[in-house]
């Protein structure tokens, strides 16, 4: 049996361990978001990285998930960065505004053909998805279920919103209604194309 001082410098190993580990994966996310950004910057467009996580994320968000306050939200931008962004794009011909129809107070963004191209042709970057298509499938999907994983545990330490894909909510009701599922919040009718897009609101089934 261990006495006191041999448990206390164990976990203390087992600590420092951890914190190596840490600052490693740290690193190697600073580093690979260098790169993404970098290659972000080359898509001949004058856009800023901010501008395409905007396009990319406005991609693939949902109904509920297409306001300014959502997508400034998501990329973690001041409110003044974010609506000059917004401008911009606007201007660019990227995206355009459109007023609610049950509310004309709330504003929604949409991709214009022009955006939607935009995604298609640069997000991801060449470089990374070719990096990533070499990838083992079971790696690919292992990484996307563990820096999902890691971001979800950072989002809640941080009161954060989640912004998961909404057949993993824990409101997302399959098969509720008659030809589509039902979200649990809203009430309201899902597509399964509706099913497979992010959303602000959702949130984690119980562990
Ligand atoms: S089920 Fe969850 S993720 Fe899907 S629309 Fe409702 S709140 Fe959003």
């Amino acid at each position: 049996m261990r006495d006191k001082a041999s448990i206390v410098k164990l976990v203390s190993i087992r600590y420092n361990v951890c914190m190596d580990q840490a600052g490693r994966i740290a690193s190697l996310i600073e580093r690979l978001g260098n790169l993404l950004r970098a290659e972000e910057r080359t898509s001949g467009t004058g856009l800023l990285p901010v501008h395409v996580q905007m396009l990319s994320y406005l991609s693939v968000c949902n109904r509920y998930s297409d306001t300014p306050a959502a997508v400034t939200e998501f990329v973690g931008a001041t409110k003044g960065t974010s609506s000059q962004s917004i401008a911009v794009l606007e201007r660019k011909g990227f995206l355009r505004k459109r007023p609610d129809a049950a509310d004309g107070r709330v504003v929604r963004l949409n991709l214009t053909a022009k955006g939607r191209k935009f995604v298609e042709n640069n997000f991801p970057p060449d470089k990374f998805g070719s990096a990533i298509g070499e990838m083992k499938p079971d790696d690919r999907a292992a990484l996307t279920r563990l820096l999902a994983g890691l971001l979800a545990s950072l989002q809640k330490e941080n009161g954060g919103r989640m912004f998961g894909v909404c057949h993993t909510c824990r409101h997302f009701r399959r098969d509720a209604l008659p030809g589509s599922h039902q979200c649990g919040l809203t009430l309201e009718p899902l597509t399964d194309d509706e099913s497979m897009k992010i959303c602000r609101e959702h949130e984690r089934p119980a562990a």
